[in-house]
């Protein structure tokens, strides 16, 4: 048996955005941002549409570059370390730091047990056949899956439940053993009884990888995070972050009023 996934193995790190600013061409969508999401915790980015919250989660995996138009400023730290330095490439950052999108993607022709190894690739690491099953197993279950899915691991992906394709895609993320998962709005394409499953398996994801959430959903929000950043774009101005602390002070004890009423449901 390898060390593969064994509790030893994990490390948990930080992520730090600092002084991040973002533009498509001319259009400045994000105004120097700066957020530390602790290891081992929970940070939620909320705030309404088009405030940069999307923009803000991809350039923390250098997703942004892949947009023609995109550029940006600033720096992003992966415990200490700035992904976006000369040494560090690209398909490093992408293993170390894995991302969850809206609407499931699983491929769905591809079997289950093929789906969760899709992203070995990316390691570059071979992986014999017993290996596989383990890392399979570990990962279905730690997303919540194994159970649903054990006897019918070569039938396709395609074939599961929307919520099912949600948690395989999950799953798929951790083989390559992320430090960093991104979720954006990973439940709101699903049914209620789907949506706490999904953050069930955030609660016992956090032990191992440092997670970040972006979420329409303020009770959501306030169920799941460790840490909050309301992001606010006001009047045409790029996106910035208005307030950010412990989920507790930003629900319970806003400091800027526009904090309090985006909490509590009045825009
Ligand atoms: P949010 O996730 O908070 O809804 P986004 O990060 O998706 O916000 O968008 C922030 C701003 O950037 C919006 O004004 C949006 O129109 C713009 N934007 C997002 N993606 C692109 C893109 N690929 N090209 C041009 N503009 C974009
Ligand atoms: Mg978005």
């Amino acid at each position: 048996m390898t060390a593969l996934l064994e509790p030893e193995t994990v490390q948990l790190a930080s992520l730090e955005g600092r002084s991040v600013s973002a533009w498509f061409g001319d259009h400045k969508v994000l105004d120097r941002v700066d957020l530390v999401m602790p290891a081992g915790q929970v940070t939620a980015l909320i705030g309404p549409s088009g405030c940069g919250k999307s923009t803000f989660l991809r350039i923390l995996n250098r997703m942004h570059e892949l947009v023609p138009s995109a550029s940006l400023a600033g720096e992003v730290l992966l415990d200490g370390e700035d992904i976006y330095a000369p040494q560090r490439r690209l398909t490093e950052a992408r293993r170390d730091i894995g991302m969850v999108f809206q609407k499931p993607n699983p491929f769905p022709a591809m079997s289950i047990y093929d789906n969760v190894l899709a992203g070995l690739k990316l390691t570059g690491r071979k992986a014999g056949r017993d290996e596989k099953d383990v890392l399979v197993e570990s990962c279905l279950s730690k997303a919540g899956l194994w159970n649903e899915v054990r006897t019918r691991l070569r039938q396709p992906g395609g074939g599961l439940s929307g919520g099912q394709q949600q948690r395989l895609c999950i799953a798929r993320s951790l083989a390559v053993q992320p430090k960093v998962l991104l979720m954006d709005e990973p439940c709101s394409a699903l049914d209620p009884t789907s949506t706490r499953r999904i953050e069930e398996t955030i609660h016992e994801l956090k032990r191992e990888v440092t997670i970040v959430i972006v979420t329409h959903n303020m009770q959501q929000a306030a169920r799941v995070s460790d840490v909050c950043a309301f992001f606010l774009a006001e009047q045409g101005q790029p996106g910035h972050i208005v307030e950010q602390g412990s989920t507790q002070q930003v629900f319970e004890a806003p400091e800027d009023p526009r904090t309090f009423d985006y909490v509590n449901g009045r825009f």
